[in-house]
């Protein structure tokens, strides 16, 4: 093991952080015995990203901007995902969170997908497929003559290879399942989750278009397209198919659903081809073999004296456009087909965590018009900025090759070098690694249980309220565990007005509060936003079909909700029984 040297420890890594980096993330030898600390992580991830620089300049200076980023992620003011500290300069160094596999309608271009599936699981992405391209159930199949097994059954074979490969022990493997509102399965579909064994693997997401959402506002039939011929199969009534989603959804927070005509309306590379998904999480929609690297700025560490340290965001956010450019340079890509469309589109993701820290330590409830107000500012400015930055980029290395015939390609318009640049991910284990809040959400809860990889269980106290209350003096340990039965502060009167006004949490929050935050952060996001929106257990299907309605008038790209207690099995949990 190389030896520590004084600049090399870490001293905000929380014990969480530790013991999750040594799990998953810390190089091993074949014997499985770890073979470097969180420090040489951080390093080996800073010297490999920092190396491409040198393509494009001969003078770069490799170490001052190794030095940077490390600098960047050891202060935990950016994080890249997942993939890219576990494998940046590493044998397998697959660095990507993101990818789109296309599902054609042959049993040759199906099974290729499911081994590429395996190729990228393998590799601790994550995969998003539309199924909408296959022929409906019972259809016919001509050189068989036989009848097609439709879109489900071939999920079920996606859903078991993922099963099986569980990724070496690392990630478990995720996936999206799309299929368009107009399929003719679209009914077995949505109800395919209803049974909680099935499709474990999977998220599942209806894709909208507008036509249907018209046809839902005036209560008309809509057409099924039977995808082989592009025939009308049959007619639905489109009410009745918004209502079965929102019963589904209320049932078990599934399906989702995302607004397939907005994706494609931001498509910055329509020339290219049609976006038909998103990746497992559903803030990336991709083109068929496009892949993203995502990287996310902790929100939490910008805040200097009360206010936002602008001239510091905007280092960080310049930083981090030139290290996510220089993850897809330094990839390794499990496909031809995936290295020479996501080198042709170099879409990025930038993104924030840390939002509802940065709230709290401006004093600013996440429920307020203020905090509306704030997060649309900051996420103009970071959106603002890493375009600048991206300019830059193109004019020193070239835009990205699809520039031409793409949305950028204006008269006089400046080169760019990525096709998409901002894109806000969970973040759920960055998160942990940051001890910051994850992606734009509220707090989970003040003090909370958390299951982590399967069982392990942990009471926690969100590290800045346990400050705030040593601080003041009103810190005890029977305070923390009574907050985390109660899983909310808001009518504990040991806790000063002030400091409870501002820890709100996600149950304490109205799911219209929820989505207001989420569309916020669209407005200025290229790619969409990764956000739950929570219900109490106590909401009725009429509230979530509410949200939805209401999610689609503000511009959001999708939706996710969760009904507390919905699912046989929950990763976070408050004390509290509702
Ligand atoms: P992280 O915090 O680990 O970097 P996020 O929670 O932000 O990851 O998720 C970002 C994206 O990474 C997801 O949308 C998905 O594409 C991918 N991803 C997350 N978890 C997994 C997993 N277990 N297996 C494969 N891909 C995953």
């Amino acid at each position: 093991m190389k030896k520590e040297s004084s600049h090399d420890t870490i001293p905000d890594l929380s014990k969480n952080a530790a013991t999750v980096l040594e799990k998953r993330y810390l190089r091993r030898d074949a014997e499985g015995k770890v073979l470097e600390t969180p420090a040489h992580m951080f390093r080996r991830v800073a010297e490999t990203i920092a190396a491409p620089n040198k393509k494009f300049d001969k003078k770069a200076d490799l170490k001052g901007l190794a030095d940077t980023f490390y600098r960047m992620m050891t202060n935990f003011e950016f994080l890249p995902n997942s993939p890219t500290l576990m494998n940046a300069g590493r044998q397998l160094g697959q660095l990507s969170a993101c990818f789109v596999l296309p599902v054609g309608d042959s049993m040759e271009e199906i099974f290729d997908a499911v081994k590429f599936t395996a190729l990228i699981h393998k590799s601790g992405g994550g995969t998003g497929f539309s199924f909408s391209r296959l022929r409906p159930a019972n259809d016919v199949v001509s050189s068989t003559t036989g009848i097609s097994s439709g879109p489900l059954s071939f999920m079920r074979v996606f859903d078991i290879a993922t099963e099986t490969i569980k990724q070496g022990g690392t990630r478990r493997g995720a996936n999206m399942g799309i299929l368009r509102v107009d399929h003719p399965n679209i009914m077995d579909f949505i109800m395919c989750k209803a049974d909680q064994k099935q499709l474990n693997n999977f998220n599942i997401s209806v894709g909208l278009t507008e036509k249907f959402m018209q046809a839902v506002e005036r209560d008309e039939e809509y057409d099924l397209i039977n995808p082989r011929d592009k025939k009308v199969f049959g007619r639905q009534n489109a009410r009745k198919v918004f209502h079965r989603i929102v019963v589904q959804a209320w049932e078990n927070g599934e399906p989702g659903i995302i607004f397939l005509d907005r994706l494609n309306r931001d498509n910055p590379t329509p020339h290219i081809g049609e976006i038909e998904s998103t990746n497992p999480c559903g803030e990336q929609p991709l083109l068929p073999y496009e892949s993203c690297n995502l990287g996310s700025i902790n929100l939490g560490k910008f805040v200097k004296d009360g206010t936002v340290d602008w001239k510091k965001l905007k280092t960080v956010v310049h930083d981090s456009v030139n290290f996510l450019d220089n993850v897809i340079e330094a990839n390794n890509y499990p496909l031809q087909q995936i290295h020479d469309m996501t080198h042709a589109n170099r879409k990025i993701g930038l993104g924030v965590m840390g939002w509802a820290d940065m709230l709290i330590l401006l004093g600013v409830p996440y429920n307020s018009e203020e905090a509306v107000k704030l997060g649309k500012k900051i996420m103009k400015f970071i959106n603002d900025e890493g375009h600048l930055a991206s300019q830059e980029l193109g004019k020193q290395r070239g835009s990205f090759p699809n520039f031409q015939g793409s949305i950028f390609d204006t008269k006089g318009a400046p080169p760019m070098r990525n096709a998409t640049v901002t894109t806000i991910a969970p973040t759920g284990t960055i998160s942990i690694i940051s001890n910051a809040s994850s992606g734009v959400e509220p707090l989970f809860a003040v003090s909370y249980i958390r299951t982590v990889m399967d069982k392990n269980v942990l009471v926690e106290v969100n590290p800045i309220f346990e400050q705030i209350a040593k601080e003041r003096g009103f810190y005890s340990e029977a305070l923390m565990k009574k907050i985390a039965e109660h899983g909310t502060v808001h009518d504990i009167p040991e806790v000063p007005e002030d400091v409870r006004r501002v820890f709100v949490t996600a149950h304490d929050i109205t799911p219209e509060d929820h989505i207001q935050m989420q569309a916020a952060f669209q407005l200025y996001t290229d790619n969409a936003v990764s956000k739950t929106v929570n219900f109490p257990n106590s909401a009725t299907m009429d509230d979530v079909e509410k949200a939805y309605m209401l999610a689609y008038e503000t511009g959001c790209k999708g939706v996710t909700i969760y009904r507390d207690g919905s699912r046989d099995e929950q990763v976070l949990s408050t004390g509290k029984k509702e």
